[in-house]
């Protein structure tokens, strides 16, 4: 029988569970490229409720026990003396998601001696070190597109947030103020403006189709080119790397994968050459951007605005410069854990985990690493690049 250690954020601060805004959430039949959504047997929770805290539990527990498993729920994830590094050392399968990411370092790894799937309760498995676990045969599974949808309209709404300069103006609201100059002095139209999608991948390419009808001017970049006839949908210009993408828009939103191509790719050269003024939106990961030059950049007026909300490390620290900076939007990492995404990689989870444990194939889809390599989707995304 297994242990599954599974580290979840922790409970709202009000209490658990919370009242809930709504009574269901909307039904979705498939994501937009058809791939279906997951397929457990059975889950054990009712979609909408709050899965991803630790007494959500990912709607785990009824399942496990009833097979005979143990679970360990902690957001207990740091230092040597973190639950979470006392009870790897025997644990089966570690399950995590991005937002309170368990960091599997190589020492991790190491101590890890049982360990044979490692689980992303959504999507982006960085945070584990793919190398050593390819090392060490272990399977690293995420649900891929879970959250793809809540994550582009995140960037949307970041975008048209920055532009307009919302954030300044409710707090005028919310301070009992009605100075209508203060408010406009920074707030501009998304109309007529050149938007740039850092990648066009399943995220990126949602954007570029919720942001057609603003009436701007979309460019791009990515390893290969979209369909020609999406370029000409949607007045698509591509660009042959970020270098010539930035110089040209003036708004960039960032959706490419953190690999030691995007490591620290945001940094003082490349603002350097962005139109003064310029916007970022980066929902994609923190160390993407090099963090003290978003700091100078938008302290010189360098960039106007920077949005996102993704963070290193995470949780980001309590002096962290992000939150301090001048013109930021910045949340916590939310974009991909809305109740109605929870509902779907809880059950990817579950399938992920059903699938495992029968001794069957995991959905190549899936699948990052597998036998020593990178697989399925993993294979495309990560190989040759950690
Ligand atoms: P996809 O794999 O669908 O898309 C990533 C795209 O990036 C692909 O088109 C890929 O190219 C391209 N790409 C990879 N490396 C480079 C590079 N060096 N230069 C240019 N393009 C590159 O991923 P998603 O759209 O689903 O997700 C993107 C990222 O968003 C994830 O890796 C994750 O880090 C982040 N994410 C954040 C979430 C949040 O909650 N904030 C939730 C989900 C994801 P190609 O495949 O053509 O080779």
């Amino acid at each position: 029988m297994a242990k599954v250690l599974l580290v979840l954020y922790p409970d709202p601060i009000d209490g658990f569970p919370p009242d809930y805004a709504r009574d269901s959430i909307p039904v979705i039949e498939h994501y937009p490229n058809g791939q279906t959504l997951p397929t457990p047997e059975a889950v054990d929770f009712v979609p909408g409720e709050m899965l991803g805290s630790v007494s959500g539990e990912l709607g785990l527990r009824t399942f496990l026990e009833n097979a005979g498993h143990t679970l360990v729920v902690t957001s207990d994830k740091e230092g040597p003396d973190s639950v979470f590094e006392r009870e790897l050392p025997d644990a089966d399968v570690v399950i995590s998601q991005p937002f309170w990411p368990a960091y599997l370092t190589p020492e991790r790894l190491a101590k890890a001696e049982k360990l044979q799937i490692a689980i992303t309760a959504g999507i982006g498995s960085d945070h584990v070190d793919l190398a050593a676990a390819n090392q060490k045969g272990i399977t690293v599974a995420e649900v891929t597109y879970s959250n793809s949808i809540g994550v582009a309209e995140h960037t949307v709404m970041q975008v048209l947030a920055l532009v307009r300069d919302y954030l300044p103006q409710h707090r005028i609201v919310l301070d009992g103020g009605w100075n209508i100059a203060d408010a406009a002095k920074r707030s501009y139209d998304l109309e007529g403006m050149d938007v740039g999608v850092f990648a066009a991948g399943r995220i990126g390419r949602a954007v570029i189709e919720r942001l057609a009808p603003f009436g701007v001017r979309l460019h791009y970049t990515d390893r290969f080119r979209l369909p020609s006839d999406v370029e000409e949908k949607y007045g698509l210009t591509f660009h042959d790397d970020i270098r010539s993408l930035v110089k040209e828009i003036d708004v960039l939103a960032v959706h490419a994968p953190l690999t030691d191509d995007t490591r620290g790719l945001l940094n003082d050269e490349l603002l350097a050459t962005m139109r003064r003024g310029a916007y970022i939106v980066n929902p994609a990961r923190g160390a993407i951007a090099d963090r003290d030059a978003i700091v100078r950049a938008l302290q010189s007026g360098q960039l106007a605005g920077y949005a996102g909300d993704v963070w290193f490390p995470q949780p980001a620290p309590a002096d962290h410069p992000w939150r301090t900076m001048p013109h930021h939007g910045m949340t916590p990492h939310t974009s991909g854990t809305s109740l109605p995404s929870q509902a779907r990689y809880a059950a990817g989870t579950r399938e992920i985990l059903e699938d495992f444990f029968a001794g069957r194939d995991i959905r190549p889809e899936y699948l990052i690493t597998k036998g020593g390599g990178y697989a399925g989707t993993g294979a495309h995304s990560y190989a040759g690049k950690k």
